[in-house]
């Protein structure tokens, strides 16, 4: 029988493998590995458009567009870190693979974000 020592050193151990690897719980170490290339090369992609059309116009400032996706690219890797990832910040369940792979840098999924684009959060309402 486990005694109230060993639970904390389970925890301690189980603490220390999630600090390891934090999306574990969420995803496997290879599928966030390859959501995370995914919004790293969106990333690029923006800031590439964003440099060539300073190269031909001058122009250093992003569209809002372009603004909010990055916003949205770096918050996913932001969950990525965090351990998050995959994990709708809305209902808590798993977001879809096919969400994902449609929108990697959603933070919700599919159910909650109907209606409205997957990145823009639903605004809490003054208290
Ligand atoms: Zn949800």
């Amino acid at each position: 029988m486990l005694n109230a020592g060993d639970h904390v050193a389970a925890y301690l151990t189980d603490g220390a493998r999630r600090a390891e690897n934090p999306c574990e719980d969420v995803m496997d170490r290879g599928t966030a590995a390859y959501f995370e290339k995914m919004i790293v090369n969106r990333r690029d992609a923006i800031l590439e458009r964003i440099w060539d059309r300073f190269d031909e116009t001058g122009d250093p400032d992003p569209s809002d567009g372009e603004r909010d996706q990055l916003k949205a690219l770096d918050a996913a890797l932001g969950r990525l870190r965090m351990g998050t990832y995959g994990r709708c910040e809305s209902c808590d369940l798993g977001v879809e693979h096919e969400t994902l792979e449609a929108e990697p840098e959603t933070p919700q999924c599919a159910d909650c974000a109907t209606g409205q684009q997957p990145w823009i959060m639903p605004r809490r309402r003054a208290a």
